[in-house]
């Protein structure tokens, strides 16, 4: 096992993994651009460490100041939170290059999950269920090309196979629209991703987006902790989650989480990750692998009492799971509010300082954050300046006490999403459960 953990990633994340090597007694590097120095979690670290510019290409994602930094404090071991490098597999195998434990899945399994058409047929081989779609060679003729696709039947869905992030899908209403959708799809994949391969989905209309959550180890044991639900989005961005996914008979999610659990040892998958699925008419489809911690870990966590991040940590350096699937309960409901520094109503950016920051506290109420009052919410990154995630017996328990969190919650100075979300929590279709992953976006157009 390793002795000294860099993080290399900021905000609430980077705070999140920290407390989870200190709690292993662990020793903790914390890197920081030039604008975040002087957030104040920095200081709960053993050594800080300003690695370059606020630009991200400077810093977060700068392999070489992160490998220099390590070398530098005497890491073993890097954490890369979610985003920035999280996901790339050369970076990781920089990190293996250098000597030190990559704390994530092994390059191969990084490289195959982020190309979602290599994703799709390893899932296909493993006997995933997938959206119907294709993802062989697309001819050029538009004859041949609409033989092709005919059988899965419009609207069909173009993606991008180095897409994330909500970017690079389109959709096609029709046979007569197909080609010029897929140029457009492929010259936007090309500039954004450097990859202009895509492929094709069955565009269903009224799905919800849940996920299972599993957790590996590097000597075959896979666990799968639950499903999440993470439907409320805008602009394919989460904007709510919370765990179970509610209404959807135990065993069917049973009978995935399984599947999802033979996949992990199919693909020789170790660490943390989720399966992504889209939902509809009680059948699961899988869209893709995210290959590292996300966002809304929490609400597992409050579900399961796992803390998923040092579980991450400890299979990263080597050690078998003490989890068995059988001690795996989920009990009780867990919500999640990402506590956004924007216009609630245009969902522009609104950078500034938090001249008095006052977080929600009470029974069944956590809060991941890094910000206190003072601080400046930066321009240069995500504008997630808070998760709030309550827990309680029942659904309708976690969002009472989430309404009650939210409105004690104090962000002066800056604009925040909490107005939303509390516009959300009342809401007669959400507050019932279930709803699908257009339901927000219809909602917000029809009150504006
Ligand atoms: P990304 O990697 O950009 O997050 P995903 O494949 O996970 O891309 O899809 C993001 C979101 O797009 C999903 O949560 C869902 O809302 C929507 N989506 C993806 N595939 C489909 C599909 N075949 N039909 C309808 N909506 C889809």
């Amino acid at each position: 096992m390793f002795k000294r953990v860099l993080i290399a990633n900021r905000g609430e994340i980077a705070l999140r993994v920290l407390r989870a090597c200190q709690g292993l007694g662990l020793e903790t590097v914390v890197v920081c651009s030039e604008a975040d120095k002087d957030t104040e979690f920095l200081r709960l670290a053993d050594v800080s460490v300003c690695i370059g510019p606020a630009p991200l290409a400077g810093s977060y994602m700068n392999p070489a100041a992160l490998l220099l930094a390590a070398r530098a404090t005497q890491a073993d071991a890097i954490h890369p939170g979610y985003g920035f490098l999280s996901e790339n597999a050369e970076f990781a195998e920089q990190v293996a290059t250098a000597g030190l434990t990559f704390i994530g899945p092994s390059p191969d399994c990084l490289r195959t999950m982020g190309d979602k058409i290599a994703a799709r047929h390893a899932m296909l081989n493993a006997g995933m269920p997938c959206v119907p779609g294709y993802d062989g060679v697309l001819p050029d003729d538009d004859h041949e090309l609409a033989e092709k696709v005919s059988s899965i039947g419009y609207p069909l869905l173009i993606k991008a196979a180095g897409g994330g992030g909500g970017r690079g899908m389109r959709v096609v209403e029709n046979r007569e629209a197909l080609s010029s959708a897929i140029s457009l799809t492929q010259q936007e994949a090309r500039h954004a991703f450097n990859n202009d391969r895509v492929y094709i989905e069955k565009y269903l209309g009224h799905p919800r987006h849940v996920e299972i959550q599993v957790l590996c180890d590097s000597h075959g044991q896979a666990l799968w902790l639950g499903s999440r639900d993470c439907s409320l989005q805008r602009r394919h961005q989460k904007v709510l989650e919370e765990a179970p996914a509610p209404g959807i008979d135990p065993a069917l999610i049973a009978e995935i989480g399984q599947r999802c659990v033979k996949a992990c040892l199919d693909i020789g998958y170790c660490g943390v990750g989720t399966f992504e699925f889209l939902y509809q008419d009680g059948a699961f489809y899988f869209i893709e692998m995210n290959t590292r911690l996300q966002v809304e870990h929490p609400v597992t966590e409050m579900t399961t009492g796992i803390d998923i991040v040092q579980q991450q940590i400890l299979v990263a350096g080597g050690e078998k799971l003490q989890l068995t699937q059988d001690a795996i309960k989920s009990s009780g409901h867990a919500i999640e509010c990402r506590i956004n520094a924007e216009d609630p109503a245009t969902f522009m950016p609104a950078p500034g300082i938090i001249r008095r920051w006052t977080a929600p506290a009470g029974s069944g109420v956590r809060v991941d954050t890094h910000v206190s009052s003072g601080f400046r919410v930066s321009p240069y990154y995500d504008s997630m300046i808070a998760k709030v995630i309550t827990f309680g017996a029942d659904r309708d328990e976690a969002l009472s006490r989430m309404r009650l969190a939210l409105s004690t919650l104090r962000a002066e100075g800056i604009t925040t999403t909490v107005p939303l979300h509390q516009q959300i929590l009342i809401e007669p279709e959400f507050c019932q459960g279930g709803v699908d992953i257009h339901h927000l976006e219809r909602w917000l157009a029809e009150k504006s």
